[in-house]
């Protein structure tokens, strides 16, 4: 999510600030301006490149606007879930932004059919829009609150009306939310690398169950909900976010450098070099590296330039399909032991496709090391974690984890490691949500069987 308020370029710089966040969504891009009397909307399925490539900036002009880049897990990838959601009422307009995953969407859902609503999407973001208008007395923090405490699961939203904007984060904080300068403009992102990308200045972060007010009058903050003990997504430090960015804090490519060191003290390896997974596994590769006192490799390359959208090969072409997007380096690897970093396991597929490409480039030995605990939980705040069957670290041990993706050995982070890595101090503020690894859900709702919809 992205937002500006109070600059001339506000749909350009917020198309520049979803660009720096592509990796957070690729399904889907909006934008929604205000131009002074209304919200105009542009939006489509795709890529931010895509989305944007014929938009007529000059017909989205305003001071003000939020975006969104969408990725979700359990909800249709329809284009009418692609955000920013917007709706009209005699009174004005709304426009909606959401990260996260609400764990009542389909217990609200329900009562808001019973009593008469018609809902056009199966995102859980338009269920926030009915429940703030359900309280009758316009949009308003009063009403805002009201709705948000009615939620129950991992949430930060935007939103916008012709008058104000509102950021609001969840009591445990579960996804990063921070806000910016750029000259007079508030700026608020789901990561800091977006401020950076326009040349904003961080200014804070917001707080767990916190609700800012943002207009021409400045910025506004009460509290909506008492703040828990915070829950950000370890997951986020350990694979989503960009390395550039820094998330209550701490900066993420030094934590997961950290993560490495860690590891690396926890389950050294008789080993001739370390190589990590591009690219996401880098930062905890050089950490290893670091603290083993073994050389870092460059032993495996990325192609760039196959992205998400390229063809997905069929099934008999899928090894050609690793190959395209991961080569190993022979040179590097050929009759060396090596140990193999990589971030996390979820399936377990990407380790087995890479510990085979290792060992058919030469590798003596593949020592795998995993710089995270193994996922056995599956996660319901918004990361696409599957099914608990489809964990291999559900249903396997670790030996067996090591013989089904064919390692000479294999260790994961412990919990213990990560949260060193990750935390400054055991303070209220400073707590991560590891519930895809310990199966210790810090937000649960206890009736909700069915499905959730997602953002
Ligand atoms: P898998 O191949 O299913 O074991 O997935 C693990 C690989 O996917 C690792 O290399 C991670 O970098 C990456 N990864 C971890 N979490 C996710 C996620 N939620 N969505 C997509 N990829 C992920």
């Amino acid at each position: 999510m992205f937002g500006i308020w109070g600059h001339d370029k506000a749909a350009e710089l917020t198309y520049y600030g979803l660009h720096s966040m592509q990796h957070r969504g690729q399904e889907g891009a909006g934008i929604v301006v205000n131009d002074g009397t209304e919200l105009n909307v542009h939006k489509d399925l795709g890529l931010v490149n895509d989305v944007f490539k014929h938009a007529k900036f000059d017909q989205l002009q305003g001071r003000v606007a939020i975006g969104h880049v969408r990725y979700s897990t359990q909800g249709e990838k329809a284009a009418s879930n692609v955000q920013p959601l917007l709706f009209h009422a005699q009174t004005g307009s709304l426009a909606l932004a959401h990260n996260g995953n609400i764990m009542n969407a389909y217990k609200l859902r329900g009562e808001l059919e019973k009593q008469g609503s018609i809902l056009q999407t199966s995102s859980d973001t338009e269920v926030l829009a009915h429940l703030i208008k359900r309280n009758g007395e316009g949009i308003n923090e009063n009403s805002i609150s009201d709705a948000l405490n009615q939620m129950v699961g991992a949430y930060a939203y935007l939103i916008l009306t012709e008058e104000k904007m509102y950021a609001a984060l969840d009591p445990s904080g579960i996804r990063p939310l921070s806000i910016g300068l750029l000259g007079d403009a508030y700026v608020v992102a789901s990561e800091t690398c977006a401020f950076d990308q326009i040349g904003a200045t961080f200014l804070r972060e917001v707080l767990p169950g916190e609700l800012i007010t943002i207009d021409d009058n400045g910025l506004k903050s009460i509290r909506f909900a008492e703040q828990r003990k915070r829950s950000l997504c370890a997951m986020e430090y350990v694979y989503f976010s960009r390395p550039d960015s820094n998330e209550n804090y701490v900066n993420v490519h030094a934590s997961r450098k950290k993560m490495g060191k860690e590891l690396a003290k926890e389950a050294p390896a008789d080993a001739d070099i370390v190589v990590g997974v591009p690219d996401s596994s880098i930062s905890a590769a050089i950490g290893f590296a670091e603290e083993s006192g073994l050389p870092y490799e460059m032993g495996i390359i990325k192609n760039r330039y196959v992205g998400r959208t390229f063809i997905q090969p069929s099934q008999d072409l899928r090894e050609l399909g690793v190959k395209m997007k991961l080569s190993p380096v022979r040179g590097i690897i050929e009759g060396k032991r090596v140990i193999m970093i990589d971030d996390s396991i979820v399936r377990g597929t990407t380790s087995k496709r890479i510990v085979k490409l290792l060992k058919e480039a030469g590798a003596k030995e593949v020592h795998v090391r995993i710089a995270s605990p193994a996922i056995t939980d599956p996660c319901f705040y918004g990361v696409d974690m599957s099914t608990k069957d489809e964990l291999i670290a559900a249903n396997h041990s670790i030996d067996e984890i090591a013989k089904i993706i064919g390692a000479d050995s294999i260790s994961f982070l412990s919990e213990e490691g990560l949260q060193r890595a990750i935390l400054k101090d055991n303070s209220i503020n400073q707590g991560i949500c590891m519930a895809c690894m310990t199966g210790k859900y810090p937000v649960q709702e206890e009736e909700e069987k069915e499905v959730t919809y997602t953002s």
